[in-house]
């Protein structure tokens, strides 16, 4: 059995943990993660990739200003990634159509919450017109419309981005591990102790960023946390349209561009555990292509699935798990994980060397009113 020292070990190879691994290695720290199921094959994986700020100038929320200024710091992590790789993932900024049927009372609801949305965020650089663009207008009979087109709103193509996020972090000298076994983490002598089957690692921090698997670990070390996961199910269709941009209808479903192809999603099914893409999925996505593109051939390429990580509150949870221990968490950002990971990233590992963060961490503290608790077994 051999043993390895790190300075900080993470939890949890997706977007999050290898973000903040990076973060750490460039800092100079040495890092290992570790994840049961290798490099980003879980949610970050799954994800479509968008990143919409709809042109938000002013902040309603701690959330929405942590999410907006994320995304706007893409360009930025991205070269960072390409000057350690040499791998250059682009952002697509080919704007988002988002359209609203006013015959239904969900489209009504909707888009009387985005414009609601659009005048408090003070946005201004949409248009607004009341008939489909011409390239949806041939595959949709919807008529009674109003579109919304943010030119600048921007996606990723989300699985090129975690190669290269793990190629960068091999580059920045992180040790991965695919480890089968974990016990619990156990803290001694000022330090923690991860024991897998082959080896032992020793830590003087930790992260936990295991995305929706993170109430497990927790619940291992004594702490109660109330998140649950989302699945969402997705696939992939041809390319009906020339453009690079996105497409939404009705909040319902989205199209994404990657290659010749479309990414359709998505369900929201809280609580739902289950592997694979079924029969809800097909029915979902096959209600609103029905719906909005009964023209259209929607034979699949690829069906998927990936649990998001929701909180009670709707809000992630980064911060310190126990400061005295050293113990940080980095999870729970639900539908908006690839959006916030490069903020995310650069405000953990900042909190980790005890500097000021980017973005107040305080809204996000684990330890809030609706976040973790310990176990009737700890207290
Ligand atoms: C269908 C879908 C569509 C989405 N679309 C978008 C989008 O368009 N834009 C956007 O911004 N966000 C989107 N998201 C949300 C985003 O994908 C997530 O918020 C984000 O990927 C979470 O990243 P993560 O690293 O926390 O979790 P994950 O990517 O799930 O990574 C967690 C990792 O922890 C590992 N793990 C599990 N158990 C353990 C253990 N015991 N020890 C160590 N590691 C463990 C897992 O194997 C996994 O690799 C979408 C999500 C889904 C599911």
């Amino acid at each position: 059995m051999s043993h390895k020292k790190f300075d900080l070990v993470v939890a949890g190879a997706g977007i999050m943990g290898m973000g903040c691994a990076l973060e750490a290695a460039a800092g100079g720290k040495s890092v290992g993660v570790y994840d049961p199921s290798g490099e980003g094959t879980k949610a970050s994986w799954a994800a479509a990739g968008i990143l919409v700020t709809r042109d938000a100038r002013k902040f309603l929320s701690p959330f929405r200003e942590f999410y907006v200024r994320s995304i706007r710091m893409y360009p930025q992590w991205l070269d960072e990634i390409a000057g350690r790789t040499g791998r250059c993932v682009p952002l697509h900024q080919g704007g988002d159509f988002q359209v609203y049927a006013l015959d239904t009372p969900k489209g009504i609801e909707n888009w009387e919450g985005k414009k609601k949305q659009l005048e408090r965020e003070n946005s201004q650089r949409f248009t607004l017109t009341e008939k489909l663009p011409d390239f949806l207008a041939s595959t949709s009979p919807l008529e009674n419309v109003r579109v919304l087109h943010f030119p600048e709103d921007a996606y990723i193509q989300n699985r090129d981005l975690l190669e290269a996020l793990q190629a960068a972090c091999r580059s920045a000298g992180v040790h991965f591990l695919s480890a089968d076994t974990l016990l619990p983490m156990r803290f001694a002598d000022g330090k923690t102790h991860c024991e897998f089957a082959s080896e032992t690692w020793v830590a003087d921090e930790i992260v936990v960023a295991a995305g929706a698997w993170s109430v497990k670990i927790l619940e291992g070390l004594g702490y109660k946390m109330p998140m649950i996961p989302v699945k969402g199910q997705l696939k992939r269709i041809a390319k009906f349209y020339p453009d690079d941009c996105m497409v939404h209808y009705n909040e319902d479903i989205y199209f994404v561009p990657r290659g010749d192809s479309l990414v359709v999603g998505a369900t929201t099914e809280p609580g739902n555990w289950q592997e694979g893409f079924d029969a809800a999925g097909e029915a979902y996505l096959g209600k609103h292509l029905k719906t909005f593109l009964p023209r259209l051939a929607d034979a699949a390429l690829e069906e998927w699935w990936g649990f998001r990580p929701r909180t009670r509150d709707r809000l992630p949870m980064m911060g310190w798990l126990d400061p005295e221990k050293k113990w940080a968490l980095c999870t729970g950002h639900y539908k908006c994980g690839i959006s916030m990971a490069p903020m995310a990233a650069k405000c953990i590992a900042r909190m980790l060397r005890g500097e000021k963060t980017l973005l107040d961490l305080e809204p996000f503290n684990p330890w809030r009113k609706q976040g973790i608790a310990f176990t009737a077994a700890v207290t």
